[in-house]
């Protein structure tokens, strides 16, 4: 498992990272998401070592990580890195064989990814010949050369089309498949969402919110929406300490429950007024995101 534990990163007076803690779990699918300049990008450099953290570590399976770690890692940068006039498959066998492949296993291994992203007819054109969206592709083949031990990838996804968004998710799966943890960046939590099973949301340097992409969903299931007989004040719910009246209009609320199961705190409820309907509000993670990252 790849951790990160209070990190904090600063640049002269400006903290840009402020104690980032979080897990990347092997075969699980991890996605890293914040608004622009959340510090994303600095968090992903300090894992991958191009980048010194002022205070905190980070960790694999539970020990500081070492350089022979990280070498391990598969790492796609946001300013990419690919020499824009050498042929594809060629630059790929060269990433390859600056991981010890030899240049047989290396010019197979490219060829293997090429034809996984659907680029094997353009293995022996000049990538800057390649459409962006296909750059991005050799970008990540150039990650998976050497079958890394972990894989930490800089906004992937930025400007792909969904076709080009789905081949490279299914092979993301397959390498989470052989249990290798992944953690991918974006700015956009409605691209990300479905593709990912956890999720590590960052805010101004900080990880506001951070797990499985269902208990997180989960955990904004305790609003309710409840609507006492006509006639009633809801208002007068915010008597009640077992709740939080968010919004209260006649016999209407939306309420949070602070303690106590929902079937317990609907029967307090009853002991006030008659009530009409008692339901849970599911907020989309979408707009608990926006909540969040303001
Ligand atoms: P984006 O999605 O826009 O790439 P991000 O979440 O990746 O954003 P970072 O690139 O990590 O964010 O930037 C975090 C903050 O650190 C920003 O305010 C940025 O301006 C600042 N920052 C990054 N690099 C430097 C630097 N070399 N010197 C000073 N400030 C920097």
């Amino acid at each position: 498992m790849l951790s990160v534990h209070d990190l904090t990163r600063a640049y002269g007076d400006a903290t840009v990272l402020d104690g980032v803690s979080f897990d990347v779990r092997p075969g699980r699918v991890t996605g890293f998401v914040g608004a622009n300049g959340a510090g994303k990008t600095t968090t992903m450099r300090i894992v991958v070592g191009v980048l010194a953290a002022t205070r905190g570590e980070v960790t694999w399976d539970g020990a500081p990580i070492t350089v022979e770690q990280r070498r391990r890692i598969g790492y796609m940068p946001e300013e990419r890195g690919l020499y824009p006039k050498m042929r594809v498959r060629e630059q790929l066998a060269f990433f390859g064989r600056l991981h010890g492949q030899s240049r047989e296993e290396a010019e197979q291994r490219a060829h293997e990814l090429l034809a996984r992203l659907g680029l094997e007819e353009r293995e022996h054109d000049v990538l800057e010949t390649l459409s962006l969206g296909n750059q991005q592709r050799v970008q990540i083949a150039a990650a998976l050369m050497h079958r890394p031990d972990a894989l930490v990838l800089d906004e992937p996804f930025s400007g792909l089309d969904p076709i080009a968004v789905d081949s490279m998710v299914s092979l993301l799966r397959d390498e989470v498949s052989a249990q290798v943890p992944v953690l991918f960046s974006s700015h956009q939590l409605e691209l990300v969402e479905n593709l990912c099973d956890d999720l590590v949301i960052l805010s101004r340097g900080r990880v506001v919110a951070a797990g499985a992409v269902e208990d997180l969903r989960r955990r904004e299931a305790d609003r309710f929406r409840v609507v006492l007989a006509q006639g009633s004040d809801a208002g007068t719910l915010r008597d009640l300490p077992e709740l939080t009246v968010l919004d209260a209009a006649g016999p209407e609320a939306l309420v949070e429950l602070r303690e106590g199961p929902p079937e317990k705190v609907l029967e307090i409820i009853q002991r006030t007024a008659p009530v009409a309907e008692f339901a849970r509000v599911v907020r989309p993670l979408a707009q608990v995101y926006r909540e969040v990252v303001r």
